[in-house]
């Protein structure tokens, strides 16, 4: 199937050529998919997106317009595809559902660790011969409450390294994972778990039902010092009041690897311009946020599977038969 892959990286090429290109054709650009580049796509059958491409209502009329009829996610979420828009426009869509979850797991684990025994600091002091220990109190993760919001695939990951580390584990989520349940993972009311956990992770989807799921009042709930990890998506937090709450000592530290207005800033090099987002220039500035560009999913093995699974929706569509993983009307 003639393929343009959208938002290609040095990094995840060579998996898409080894895994994909002996059976379809594949053309690489590092344009990303939006009103000024949709022309790109005339004369493929399919196209290929990340996460940071525009699949919005108009842009997805224009790839119909150059006879479309696929659409590849290189992702699990897919909120910046309109769903709708591409089954009205018959145009069929499906993701990644699981590469692997342990990578953004396991990156949640790296930030926290980071923030907690104060590895970023350490570094710098070390570079200045400065061995003195004053800056860099932690505590022990053993013992502490782990809130989790979102207990799918990612979820579940992240609170079985919890267990590990002997920390209890609450959760919240409409649907009750019954492998928590059976990991000791105690499902309990958002409100509880805001404020008894010293430590709260998100990893739920990014939809009209979670946009600013942590706001003022979810924040005011907290633990004063909790820990808050986000490598869902930047806009299940609402920036504004997570800056308020850092200012105010409220919140102990954050780590995020996703950010409400990352689209067009992260995967890019901008070391030449100025970055006019104030927001962003705030949250760099705390010595107690980490944030990392978005890179939670990047394993060797997380990429293997992106491509793999990539391949299957495209055999799918060749062979005329509709992906497992579609997610437009079917
Ligand atoms: P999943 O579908 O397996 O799990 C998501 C869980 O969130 C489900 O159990 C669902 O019931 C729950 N949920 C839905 N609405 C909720 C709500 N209002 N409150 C609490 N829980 C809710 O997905 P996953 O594979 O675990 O991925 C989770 C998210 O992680 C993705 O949607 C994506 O946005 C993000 N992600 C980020 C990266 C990265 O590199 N940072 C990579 C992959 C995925």
């Amino acid at each position: 199937m003639k393929t343009l892959i959208y938002s290609t990286h040095s990094y995840d090429k060579a998996s898409l050529v080894n895994i994909i290109a002996d059976r379809h054709q594949l053309t690489f650009t590092e344009k990303k998919l939006g009103p000024y580049t949709a022309l790109l796509s005339k004369g493929y059958d399919a196209v290929s997106l990340f996460t940071s491409d525009d699949a919005s209502a108009d842009v997805l009329a224009e790839l119909k317009k150059y006879d479309v009829k696929y659409i590849a996610l290189r992702s699990v979420g897919y909120d910046h595809v309109d769903l709708k828009k591409a089954s009205e426009l018959g145009i069929q869509v499906a993701n990644v559902p699981e590469y692997s979850p342990y990578s953004i797991a396991e990156h949640a684990v790296a930030m926290l660790l980071s923030v907690n025994r104060k590895l970023v600091q350490s570094r710098h002091l070390m570079a200045l011969q400065d061995f003195r220990l004053d800056m860099l109190m932690g505590f022990d993760i053993h013992g502490k409450t782990i809130g989790i919001i979102g207990t799918g695939k990612i979820g579940l990951a992240f609170a079985s390294i919890m267990k590990g580390f002997g920390a209890s584990v609450l959760a919240y989520d409409p649907v009750v994972n019954p492998q928590a349940v059976d990991l000791g993972v105690k499902y309990v009311s958002v409100d509880e778990l805001l404020s008894t956990a010293d430590i709260i992770s998100l990893h739920c989807p990014l939809n009209e039902k979670t946009r600013h799921l942590i706001s003022k009042d979810q924040l005011s709930k907290m633990k004063k010092g909790c820990i808050l990890i986000n490598t869902s998506r930047g806009a299940v937090i609402d920036t504004s009041e997570l800056i308020k709450a850092i200012d105010a000592n409220k919140i102990g530290a954050a780590c995020l690897d996703v950010y409400e207005n990352e689209r067009g800033l992260f995967f890019e090099d901008h070391t030449r311009e100025t970055i006019h987002d104030p927001m962003f220039a705030r949250l760099l500035a705390f010595p107690n946020v980490l944030i990392t560009g978005h890179q939670a999913f990047l394993t060797k093995d997380a990429l293997n599977g992106i491509a793999t699974t990539t391949a299957q929706n495209l055999d799918c569509w060749q062979s005329g038969k509709i992906s497992p993983n579609t997610l437009t009307r079917k």
